[in-house]
């Protein structure tokens, strides 16, 4: 267990601020949350960072904070058709998706890129490129703050929404996730129908795609559009894409023909939180150090030198703006601190 007072997370968030900690501690292993619990940490408040790619720092914090770092990739079941592997919480994402497709386990390749580590993946339930974390989540191990027991979530339990789960709602600040078991199938499986994967592939006259094809089809569109974190602080899209009722997506439709709209149920659908920003003119706007990306209007950037709460002022006027063109509420993804 490695730990510093009045440390700075600047090294282990991808917008790039330099707030301070009182204290921050690397956790290894699973007997260092026990050791932690038994000396009553987790009797005060305290905050949990992985990768720090899905967060907004806009103040020093008066408050430890624990750098989950668990690590390990172990097989724990395998048939002709499947195979479940548990990846410590502490596993880096792209890698473990880098490791299913090297020995052609399917299921993560569309979410190849995505930051961050696999402990954080069920919080908002990650998704991209038509899979979500759900599809292979088989189950995971969550440590309980206030007992110092593990428990075992299956997916019911871990109550999947859209980038949205238990961890995000009720159990927000009670549990820390250790450990994830995906189940990855060993049948040729590939999704090439979302987005821009289909048009890259047919780019490069590959008819055929192996998993590594469809893995660097996306890296490559992902590296075309987002602005890569360390060039650039971001924490990825700023704002869930929201979903309506589709009443109001209809009415929207009839006014702007150029919306797309997918429908998430018979009364709700959902349209690209994008969109609505880039219509209001949000798009590529600078405002001091920070702004809204150039590519991408779903990502708050921060060119340097500014501050979270710089970007938090922008983002609540992009809410409002968007809330007044179009009477759509967008929410953030990202979480503040
Ligand atoms: P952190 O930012 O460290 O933490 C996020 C939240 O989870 C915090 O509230 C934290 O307290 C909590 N937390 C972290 N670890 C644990 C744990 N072990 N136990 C309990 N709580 C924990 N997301 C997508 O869904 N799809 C994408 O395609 C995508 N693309 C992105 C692209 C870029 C360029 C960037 C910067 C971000 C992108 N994201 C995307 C967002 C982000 O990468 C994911 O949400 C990722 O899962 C966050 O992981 P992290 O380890 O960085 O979590
Ligand atoms: P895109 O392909 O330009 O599509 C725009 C939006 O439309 C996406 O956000 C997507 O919603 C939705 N969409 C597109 N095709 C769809 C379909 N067939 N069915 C349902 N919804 C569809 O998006 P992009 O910005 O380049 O991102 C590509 C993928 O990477 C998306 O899945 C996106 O979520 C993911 N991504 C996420 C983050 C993040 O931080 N969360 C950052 C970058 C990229 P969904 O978002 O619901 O898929």
């Amino acid at each position: 267990m490695f730990s510093k007072s009045n440390a700075s997370l600047l090294p282990y968030n991808t917008f790039g601020f330099d707030v301070r900690v009182t204290n921050l501690i690397q956790i290894d292993s699973i007997q260092e949350l026990q050791k932690l619990y038994s000396e009553g940490f987790f009797q005060k408040s305290f905050k949990v960072i992985s990768g720090g790619s899905n967060l907004l720092l806009t103040q020093d914090l008066n408050v430890p904070v624990l750098l989950l770092r668990i690590p390990g990739i172990t097989k724990i079941d395998e048939t002709d058709q499947f195979v479940c592997v548990e990846f410590g919480a502490g596993e880096n994402w792209h890698e473990c998706v880098v490791h299913c497709v090297e020995n052609h386990w399917h299921g993560i390749e569309n979410m190849s890129l995505i930051p961050g580590c696999i402990g954080a993946a069920p919080i908002q339930n990650i998704g991209a490129y038509g899979t979500e974390l759900k599809d292979v989540f088989e189950s995971l191990t969550a440590f309980n703050v206030n007992t110092g027991n593990f428990e075992i979530f299956n997916i019911e339990q871990c109550q999947f929404g859209y980038r949205d789960s238990f961890f995000k709602q009720h159990g927000q600040g009670k549990y820390i996730i250790t450990s994830v078991t995906l189940k990855l199938s060993k049948l040729a499986n590939i999704n090439t129908q979302y987005g821009d994967i289909q048009s890259v592939l047919s780019q490069k006259n590959i008819s055929n795609p192996s998993l590594k094809d469809v893995s660097a089809a996306v890296i490559e569109i992902r590296k075309s559009k987002l602005p890569d974190p360390q060039l650039l602080g971001n924490s990825g899209s700023f704002f869930k894409n929201p979903i309506i009722d589709k009443q109001l997506g209809d009415e929207l439709s009839k006014k702007y023909v150029d919306l797309k709209i997918f429908p998430i149920n018979d009364n709700q659908v959902k349209i690209p939180a994008a969109w609505l920003i880039e219509k209001a003119g949000w798009k590529g706007h600078k405002r001091k150090n920070v702004g809204v990306h150039e590519k991408q209007a779903l990502v708050l950037v921060h060119f340097g030198g500014g501050s979270g709460t710089e970007v938090y002022e922008l983002a609540k006027d992009v809410q409002s703006d968007v809330a007044n063109k179009f009477g759509v509420q967008l929410e953030f993804e990202v979480n503040i601190w």
